[in-house]
């Protein structure tokens, strides 16, 4: 018998890993939805019950070790081990605001105690998920990681006066946090590279979410796909990379 693949995903109660967890449950995957407020998460999780998936919601904020610890205990009891993290939850720390109004990130100016609250939830909440979900993930037979990215993390990119970013805002706190993030992920890759679990980046493209006022241009169903993409590789499929919806993302 196949074993039913178990997708967990942080932050899915809504935004880009709602729609990960909406591809991944059409895939026929149980999904876990991690929501730190359980209300919000249960309403996602009957929402896709309700569209024939296989969805739960687990309580779990990124920066509370004891719901950390709780989620990984639940999904043990439960289904005894884990296939793919999806570690999507993250804020800018601007609130809803497009990043070229983020007047609070520039580098000058930024209120540290901001920076030190992104960098709670886009990096250590990071190392905190994967580190308690990493046991259940060494129990799958093709575990996969997915650390959602951006591309503001990419040194190429923001550094180049006439590229891409030229027209958005220096960010001392959103981009340096999810550029710690992919350097994370290379790191990962390489410790778990002889484990087979694939380590990816992912950059889903300026999404039309809450997190940036829906100034976004893509839907939530074309951000989510590279993410959907980098979940479900294949045993050759790369580890320690950076990848967007056309391809890799310049480091
Ligand atoms: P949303 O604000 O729509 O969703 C963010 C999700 O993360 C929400 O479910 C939120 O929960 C959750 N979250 C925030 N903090 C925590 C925490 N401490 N613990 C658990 N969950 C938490 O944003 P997006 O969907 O736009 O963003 C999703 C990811 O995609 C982020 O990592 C973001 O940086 C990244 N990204 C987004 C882009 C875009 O254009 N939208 C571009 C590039 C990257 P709650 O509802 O409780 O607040």
């Amino acid at each position: 018998t196949t074993q039913q693949r178990v997708v967990l995903v942080t932050g899915a109660n809504k935004g880009i890993g709602r729609g990960v967890a909406e591809q991944l449950a059409a895939l026929g995957m149980t999904v876990l939805i991690g929501a730190r407020d359980p209300q919000r998460g249960e309403e996602a999780a009957k929402a896709l019950r309700a569209a024939g998936g296989d969805a739960h919601a687990v309580t779990l904020d990124v920066t509370d070790l004891a719901t950390v610890r709780e989620a990984a205990k639940q999904v043990e009891e439960r289904f005894g081990h884990l296939d793919v993290l999806i570690n999507n939850a993250g804020i800018t720390g601007s609130g809803q605001v497009s990043p070229a109004d983020a007047h609070d990130q520039i580098p000058s100016s930024v209120e540290l105690d901001m920076v030190r609250a992104v960098f709670e939830t886009n990096v250590f909440g990071v190392i905190a998920v994967t580190n308690a979900m990493l046991p259940l993930l060494r129990r799958s037979p093709a575990p996969r990681v997915v650390n959602v990215s951006s591309h503001a993390a990419s040194l190429t990119l923001t550094s180049d006066p006439d590229g891409p970013f030229a027209a958005l805002l220096p960010s001392a706190a959103y981009s340096p946090s999810k550029s710690a993030l992919t350097a994370l992920t290379v790191q990962y890759a390489k410790e778990l590279r002889k484990d087979g679990v694939l380590v990816n980046a992912a950059a889903p493209g300026y999404v039309d979410t809450d997190s940036n006022n829906h100034t976004g241009f893509l839907t939530v169903a074309q951000g989510a796909a590279v993410v959907v993409r980098l979940a479900t590789l294949g045993t050759d499929g790369p580890t320690a990379g950076f990848f967007g919806e056309s391809g890799p993302v310049p480091w």
